[in-house]
C-alpha cells in the first residue's frame, strides 16, 4: 500500500463505482471544488454535478462525471455516494444531448408549472456529461 493514500469508496444508487486505495480525491463541492489528500480533517461536504476525479496510488487519474451527492471524510477513510457516476467512454452522447435540449426547451419556456430548479440541475448534468465526454 502507498503510505499516503486513503480508503475510497464512491457508491451510486445501483453499484459500487470504486472500492479502494487512492491517493486523490477532487471533487465538485456546492460550496466549491475542493481535494481530499491522506490525513484530510473530518469533513462532510454536499456536491455538485461535476467532475468527481480520482487519483490512483500509482497515480493514474479517473474523472467520473458526477450528478452530484455527498462525499464524507473520517479517519483517512472516503466515502462518496453520488447520484450518478459514469466514465467519459461509458456516456451516452445523443442521450445527454437530448436530456440538454429538453432542460433548455424548460428553461426557455418561462412556464409557471414546470420546476425550474430540476430544469437547471438536469441541465447543468447534461452539460457536464458533454463536456467529459468532450462533446462540448
Ligand atoms: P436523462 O433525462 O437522460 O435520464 P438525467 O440527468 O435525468 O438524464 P440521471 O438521473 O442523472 O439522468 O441518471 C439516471 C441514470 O442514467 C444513472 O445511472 C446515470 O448514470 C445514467 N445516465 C444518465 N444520462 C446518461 C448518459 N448520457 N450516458 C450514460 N449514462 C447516463
Amino acid at each position: 500500500m502507498y503510505e499516503r493514500s486513503f480508503q475510497l469508496e464512491i457508491i451510486a444508487p445501483t453499484r459500487v463505482v470504486f472500492e479502494g486505495e487512492a491517493s486523490s480525491v477532487s471533487a465538485p463541492g456546492t460550496l466549491g471544488g475542493f481535494q481530499v489528500l491522506f490525513n484530510h480533517a473530518p469533513l462532510l461536504s454536499s456536491l455538485d454535478a461535476g467532475p468527481l476525479k480520482v487519483k490512483s496510488t500509482a497515480g493514474v487519474d479517473t474523472v467520473y462525471a458526477t450528478g452530484g451527492g455527498y462525499l464524507e471524510v473520517r479517519d483517512n477513510k472516503v466515502v462518496v455516494l453520488v447520484e450518478s457516476a459514469e466514465l467519459p467512454r461509458d456516456i451516452d452522447v445523443e442521450r445527454a444531448r437530448a436530456a440538454r435540449e429538453r432542460a433548455e426547451g424548460r428553461l426557455k419556456s418561462h412556464d409557471p408549472s414546470l420546476d425550474m430548479v430540476r430544469a437547471e440541475l438536469a441541465l447543468a448534468r447534461a452539460l457536464n456529461r458533454l463536456r467529459l465526454a468532450g462533446r462540448r
